[in-house]
């Protein structure tokens, strides 16, 4: 599909579902819609995207991002792997959903490093058939981000913000300013189709410490990936879940501890079995803002500035590599 055919740039729009590919049979219906059901061809089609850029496309999957899964991700690795290596493309767009975008743009970051091409992630909290969808100016917005100069990593693009892969966060269920950097804040916004950046993205790793963690992706069949699990310290945590996890072969427990990265001591005793057993534990926070600072008492280790399911993410590709 080719869309505003002209000269100075080529992206590739890459399609996986979600919310903005989504249909309800009522038009005010915000809420009780089928995401992925539109391709990725149709949300461009009419679209007044950059002057100057063209497009192409390619449907990689159409799912709710709720049941997004490693195979997914590793088809969509290959696939931004091969368009990147194109000359002639410029940047990519991702169309997802919203609720494991984060996860997705994680992945990519560090299994790709940072790219000097942008591959920018997009999403909407309304469905396509929604009375004022969201999808459409998030996607033109997308492929202004990806047609500048300026782009370059893993990105997101919603609600006229730019925000980096390492730092961002779905934070509300309903509202189509769904996402926050948190105390990083986003690296641009948007205005008119113009990109004010507010900085260069310095947050991802460099391309040669990524290289290692895509070659493993991709060799390893996606079924046979580290199995990670997050679970929560929370009033009343005995740790039995440890166990039963540890009895079932987990590789890896991140657990979301209370504020600064602590653990009720039920659940700190279970763990402590568990990586004499050969668990890789890490920690990070339940609390929607702020870093893990490690105290003089040290404890399990953080990884920095992951929330819980990125640090998952982190931690099955540490054990992956
Ligand atoms: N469940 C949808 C998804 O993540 C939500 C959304 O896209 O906003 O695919």
């Amino acid at each position: 599909m080719q869309a505003n055919i002209t000269t100075s740039s080529h992206l590739v729009v890459l399609g996986t579902g979600g919310t903005i590919a989504g249909e309800s049979g009522r038009p005010g219906d915000n809420i009780g819609y089928r995401a992925a059901q539109r391709g990725v061809a149709d949300l461009l089609a009419g679209l007044p995207l950059t002057q100057g850029v063209t497009v192409s496309c390619e449907q990689v999957a159409q799912l709710d991002s709720k049941d997004m899964d490693h195979p997914t991700w590793q088809v969509l690795l290959q696939r931004v792997q091969h368009w990147l290596s194109d000359a002639s493309v410029q940047g990519l767009v991702i169309t997802h959903g919203t609720d494991t975008l984060e996860e997705t743009a994680y992945f990519l970051s560090a299994t790709l490093g940072h790219c000097a091409k942008p591959v920018v992630l997009t999403c909407s909290m309304r469905p396509a058939t929604a009375l004022a969808p969201d999808g459409p100016q998030n996607l033109v917005d997308a492929v202004a981000v990806a047609s500048d100069p300026q782009a370059s990593g893993v990105l997101v693009v919603c609600a006229g913000l730019v925000h980096e892969a390492r730092a961002v966060q779905k934070v509300h269920t309903y509202q189509p300013d769904a996402f926050s950097s948190g105390d990083v804040g986003p690296c641009a916004r948007l205005y008119e189709g113009q990109v004010a950046w507010l900085r260069t993205n310095p947050l991802t790793p460099s391309r040669t410490a990524a290289e290692p963690l895509a070659a493993a992706c991709l060799a390893l069949p996606a079924l046979d990936w580290p199995w990670v699990s997050v679970l929560y310290s929370h009033a009343g945590a005995q740790g039995r879940e440890v166990d039963a996890l540890v009895a079932q072969g987990v590789r890896g427990l991140v657990i979301a501890a209370t504020g600064n990265g602590t653990l009720n001591q039920g659940l700190d005793q279970a763990l402590q079995r568990a990586a004499a057993a050969g668990v890789a534990v890490v920690r990070s926070s339940r609390c929607a803002f702020g870093p893990v600072l490690v105290t003089e008492a040290g404890g399990w280790p953080v990884m920095p500035g992951l929330n819980p399911v990125k640090a998952r993410v982190a931690l099955m590709l540490q054990l992956m590599a």
